[in-house]
Parts: structure tokens; sequence; C-alpha cells
């Protein structure tokens, strides 16, 4: 990667690698405490797949777990499915080498898959249904509390529009969820971090990458779709995906037309005036938007999710401030976690 570089591009490629590595970390730490993804005490199980975005999700866990200020365990575990042609001692050497507890679930779920579903029809839905049943009872047998999946933020963008687009529904993979069957917490907590970055981070950290295509099962061309639809606007404009996704987190139920969600039916005027209400007939103004903006806003989330205020002006504020929590009670003690965990 370096052949034929000058030491000033040299040095510019350690500098950026280095910001990728302590973006990563950061948006992956600040998920965690926005979400309350992992508490002190929690074992948390790592699914690996053996792909770059689980690879990274271990990680940086493992990264996360030496600086956080809580204590939890990490166990990776990959689901060996039996997929004719899986490299079986890719994972075990890897995981091994790094020294983080894993266990190896072998079960043959590709021949039932193969059995059950005629050829040519979509395997993934069994696929998938079997191997969360088998996570479920894993996660239980090893006493993990949480279930990390490696989900990214162009994930939860694509899950989005697909149910928008052929389910009708305005729904996508929460960063954090209960099981169905009411026994398990699973997070995303690489729900931050854009894919490309992960694609990058894979190939500076030489992840052993095991291809996913070994089931034979088809590319899923809805998901295809969707995914060049979003790379095109981020081409496009970096800034318009990151206010789609920073929208997921502002939902305004009573400017939607879900009368589950807002009691639409008895809405009834309150004769109090409220400056932040609704004008009903002027235009929104979208104006303000330049794509020159985009230059400063660059990729990080917290400028767009609104959470540079809360998280930085805590650290700009410890940083100055070095005394105890105990000199000054008004710190309290989730920021603490924020403060300690975001000093990575
Ligand atoms: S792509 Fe293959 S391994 Fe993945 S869910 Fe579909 S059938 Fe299963």
């Amino acid at each position: 990667m370096t052949a034929n570089k000058t030491p000033e591009q040299i040095e510019k490629l350690r500098q950026d690698n280095n910001k990728l590595s302590k973006r990563i970390i950061r948006e992956t730490a600040n998920a965690i405490v926005d979400y309350n993804m992992i508490e002190d005490g929690d074992k948390v199980m790592v699914c690996l797949s053996g792909g770059k975005d689980s690879y990274a999700l271990l990680d940086v866990l493992m990264t996360l777990q030496k600086r956080a200020p809580i204590k939890f365990e990490l166990v990776a575990v990959n689901l060996d499915q039996k997929q004719p042609g899986f490299p079986e001692e890719v994972l075990p050497n890897y995981l091994s080498s790094i020294g983080v507890p894993f266990h190896i679930e072998n079960q043959d779920t590709y021949s039932i898959v193969k059995r059950l579903i005629p050829e040519g029809k979509t395997t993934c839905s069994l696929c998938s249904r079997l191997r969360r049943g088998i996570l479920y009872r894993v996660a239980d047998e090893l006493g993990c509390t949480k279930i990390a999946l490696g989900h990214h933020r162009d994930d939860i963008l694509a899950t989005f529009f697909l149910n928008l687009f052929y389910a009708a529904k305005l729904k996508t993979m929460p960063p954090k969820l209960v099981s169905d069957d009411g026994k398990h917490t699973v997070i995303r907590p690489l729900a931050y971090v854009p894919e490309k970055d992960l694609i990058a981070y894979a190939e500076l950290k030489k992840f052993p990458i095991i291809p996913c295509n070994l089931c034979g099962s088809q590319e899923n061309l809805k998901r295809k779709e969707v995914g060049n639809m979003l790379r095109a606007w981020e081409k496009e404009s970096p800034k318009k995906v990151w206010n789609i996704f920073k929208s997921l987190a502002a939902v305004a139920p009573s400017h939607l037309m879900d009368k589950n969600l807002f009691d639409f039916v008895n809405l009834r005027p309150t004769g109090v005036a409220d400056e932040n209400g609704d004008k009903a007939f002027d235009a929104e103004d979208y104006s303000n938007y330049s794509p020159l903006e985009e230059e400063k806003t660059g990729t990080s989330h917290q400028a767009l999710l609104g959470q540079e205020d809360e998280h930085t002006s805590v650290l700009q504020a410890d940083a100055k401030d070095t005394s105890s929590t105990a000199d000054n009670p008004s710190k309290d003690t989730k920021y603490q976690k924020v403060i300690s965990i975001q000093k990575l």
C-alpha cells in the first residue's frame, strides 16, 4: 500500500488511517451510550460471520472494552452453517491470534435449507430464521446478556427504504431491540458508522474476509437497487443521506398520519398560543441548504444528529475541569461514561 509513495504521502496515509480508526471508535461509543446498549456486567455475544462488518464490530468492541469505565465481557460466536467451501480454519485461527474468547457453533442449516426450498426459490428467509433460533440458544447456553450484530448506518437506511417502497411501512432495523421471544436484547453498535468507513477499516486492519456467496443464494435485487440509489445520493450530496439518517431519530408523529401514534380524532384547539406551534399556512423553507456546507460538515453524524452539543460541551468542560465527580456533583454518571468512552 505504501510502495512508490513519497514520505509525505506515507505520513498523510498514516494520519488518514488514524482518523478513520478514531472516527469509527467514537461513533460506536456514541451509539452505545445513546441507546444504553452495553451496561456494567454485561456479557456480549458478538456474532461473527467472517464479513468486514462483524470483524470491525469485534475489533472496536475489544478496544472499547479496554478503555471504557464499565466492565463487560465479550465472546465471539460464529455459526458454521456448513456451506460448501466454507474455510472453517480461518475464524478460529484469527480469534485465537487476537486472544478473544470464542465459540464456533456447527449446525448444517445449509442442507436443511437445500432440502426444504425448491431450486430457484429464495433461501434467505428460512436460512435466517434457522440461524436466529440457533444464535438465541447459543446466547442462553453461553450466559450472554446482549447479542451484538454488525449492521451499520447504510444497512439501517437501506432497510428503511425497503420497508417504505415494498412494505408501505415507516420502519427500519433499530439500534437496540428485544427479540420476538422476549428473552434477548439485540444491539447494533455500528449503527452510526457508514459502510464506506468499514470497507476502508477492513483494508487497513487486513481482516481475513470470508466470501459471503458460499450459499449460492441469489443476490437480493431489491436491496441491491436500494443500495445503488443510496450510493448515487451520497455521491450527489452526502449531507442529504446524513439528513435522512438524522430524520430517523427526529420523528414528529403529529405531522405524519398514523392515528395510533397521534390522537388526531380528539385533536382540539387549546386556546394557548405556541411560538413553536404549527403555522399551518406557511410553506416550509428549505433554502438554507447549500452544497458548500457539505465541505464543512464532513461525514460525522455528530453535527447532523445534533449530539455535538451534549457530548462535546461535556467533553470541553471536562478538558478544562479535571476535578472529580465528588468535587462536582453536577456531573451525572452517564456523562462521565460518555466522557471516558469518548476520550479514546
Ligand atoms: S445469503 Fe445465504 S447464508 Fe445468507 S441468509 Fe441467504 S441463504 Fe442464508
